[in-house]
């Protein structure tokens, strides 16, 4: 037995036999050549070559895996960039293309990784990828299907890194599993397994020497381990736990894309948190019935300045349309505390989760606010977009913040541009004030959204990220579960909906509480979708107020547990 331990790529348990990818060996020496411009001509055949497989592989890839390919023809089409620099090289050292192609990406990589931002880091990936399938063409290795005489059903690919090109070439109705050496998990390779919905364990280190074909393997890609020639009882544990896993995953996903009816008619919407390149990518409407928060931050975290209103506006004006009618809950700007950005050139603070971050920044740098607010109001005109403000405390940086939407859309007004004049505006209930306010911010927004992530570090005074006091940032805290049973009392007496976008929204225990509460909608992440909603179809809204009554009634947080676990044993669910 041989135990691999990688990084979780994508999730699904698999057992299956080892397929060993090996890489050809490129040619990168420099080799001098007579004609240079018939090595150029040859370096652009190739390229039409690639290009030409690579518009097959966009065509014929399922849906959301073509854009990999596109955007890998548009690094090969870059003359200006990339290709003219390829060129002079072969024209003034007089080398091989393929010398000439592997100095310029040397270049590229090291201007790439020097950038501190992992998204853009693992983007040097794709170019990388480009270049050894260039190579390979030029040099007449490029791959085939690397199960061509292999054997079997369930196969397992090992590789020391494998491209999206290499996968979508497999025979996928035997693909069973990746692992490869190399690879970050925001890799495309990983965006890939997710979409194909096949188990992969990347970045795991040097372990091909040791793997053969034929090998039988066990993949959890949740956890990033693969065991390799198991004994038999690791497989019959194995198989247990698949078994239970497959009967859940397959009752959840029948969920997911179902409305969530409590058992007595009680609709609640099943949203997604969303931001992240990632999630943003593999975001899928039909799988939930919404997004229920947008965090723009990580758009900000990925440019180098302040993104431009265009830039921002394709962004959410992407989403909206992926959404359709579904709603968009887009948040603004919520910079400071945890979350910095180097071109903003923030002051250090003593204490940041209590200083200039979030809507407090953006009623003070009022141009930077203006520019999101315009793109989301843009984007407005596409979907069923709603704006929500973060962090707030008092009633009158909601009146400050709506006045500025005010002067956003009196511009856009002003220069023809059209959105939605409607267009909802709520808040995150984050901190005690708004909790204690919240009968009067009812009264000024069309929504609420419960922040737990944050209104449990305020309300109990304990640092989400101080790893010394989680055993008070606790999730059953009693005076955080009263908190939002007051701001739904508060949101409904009012006429407007409330939803939870903290992490306390998916917490099973929790699940029967918000119902019982009668929350509107929650947001979860996306992969919790659909368990979200099988816990929701489990109960009865009038049922569960006996338990709502116990819990909001106890006096230490064990018993907030044992009531809401039995809650839970009782219908059945064991999570
Ligand atoms: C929260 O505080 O619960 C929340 C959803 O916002 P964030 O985690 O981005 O602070
Ligand atoms: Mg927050």
């Amino acid at each position: 037995m041989k135990k691999i331990i990688g990084l979780a790529g994508s999730t699904g348990c698999v057992v299956g036999s080892a397929v060993v990818f090996a890489t050809k060996e490129l040619s990168l020496n420099a080799v001098l050549v007579e004609d240079v411009e018939k090595e150029i001509e040859a370096m652009d055949a190739a390229r039409q070559k690639y290009d030409a497989s690579l518009a097959e592989l966009a065509a014929t890839a399922g849906e959301g895996q073509g854009e990999i390919f596109e955007a890998y023809q548009e690094i090969l089409a870059d003359d200006a960039g990339f290709f003219d620099d390829v060129k002079a090289t072969i024209r003034n050292e007089r080398v091989c293309s393929s010398y000439a192609i592997e100095q310029k990406r040397i270049e590229v990589e090291s201007i790439f990784m020097s950038i501190d931002d992992e998204y853009l880091k693992q983007r040097a990936d794709d170019i990388n990828n480009v270049c050894h399938e260039l190579m390979a063409e030029i040099q007449g290795i490029s791959g085939g299907d690397p199960f061509e005489g292999v054997e079997g059903e369930s196969l397992i690919v090992f590789a020391e890194d494998l491209t999206p090109a290499d996968t979508v070439r497999m025979d996928r109705s035997r693909l069973a599993g990746m692992v490869t050496e190399k690879g970050g998990v925001t890799s495309h390779t990983v965006i890939l397994a997710k979409t194909l919905g096949v188990p992969a364990v990347v970045g795991a280190g040097a372990f091909l020497a040791d793997i053969t074909n034929g090998q039988n393997v066990i993949l959890d890609g949740a956890t990033g381990i693969v065991i390799v020639d198991p004994e038999e009882s690791e497989l019959k544990e194995f198989m247990v736990r698949k078994e239970a896993a497959d009967k859940k995953k397959a009752i959840y996903d029948e969920c997911m894309v179902k409305p969530a009816y409590s058992k007595d008619g009680f609709l609640t919407r099943v949203n997604v948190n969303t931001g992240d390149n990632e999630s943003v990518e593999n975001f899928k409407a039909a799988n939930c019935d919404g997004v229920g928060l947008f965090r723009t931050e990580f758009l900000y975290m990925s440019q180098s300045d302040y993104p431009s209103e265009d830039f921002q506006f394709e962004a959410y004006k992407n989403l909206a349309e992926k959404c359709k009618d579904k709603e968009l809950i887009i948040r603004t700007l919520d910079i400071g505390g945890d979350k910095q950005l180097d071109y903003m050139n923030l002051p250090v603070e003593a204490n940041p989760f209590l200083g200039y971050r979030a809507i407090r920044l953006c009623l003070d740098r009022t141009d930077v606010f203006k520019t999101q607010l315009k793109a989301i109001l843009r984007a407005s005109a596409y979907g069923n977009v709603k704006i929500m403000f973060p962090m707030i405390v008092t009633v009158d940086e909601v009146k400050e913040a709506k006045a500025i939407l005010e002067t956003a859309k009196a511009e856009l007004r002003e220069q023809g541009i059209p959105f939605n004049e409607n267009v909802p505006v709520g808040i995150m209930i984050e901190t005690p004030a708004a909790v204690l306010l919240s009968d009067k911010l009812a009264q000024n927004v069309d929504f609420f959204s419960v922040g737990s992530n944050d209104l449990i570090q305020y309300t109990t005074a304990s640092d989400r990220q101080n790893e010394l006091v989680q055993y008070i940032y606790n999730n059953c805290n009693i005076s955080v579960l009263r908190a939002i049973n007051m701001v739904a009392e508060n949101a409904h007496k009012h006429g407007i909906e409330i939803g939870i976008c903290g992490e306390v929204g998916s917490e099973p225990r929790l699940i029967p509480l918000w119902l019982a509460m009668g929350i509107d909608e929650l947001s979860v992440a996306a992969s919790l979708v659909g368990r979200t909603k099988f816990i929701l179809s489990q109960f009865s809204k009038e049922e569960l107020q006996a338990v709502k009554d116990k819990v909001l009634d106890s006096e230490q947080i064990f018993e907030v547990i044992k009531t809401l676990d039995e809650t839970l044993e009782k219908a059945g669910i064991d999570e």
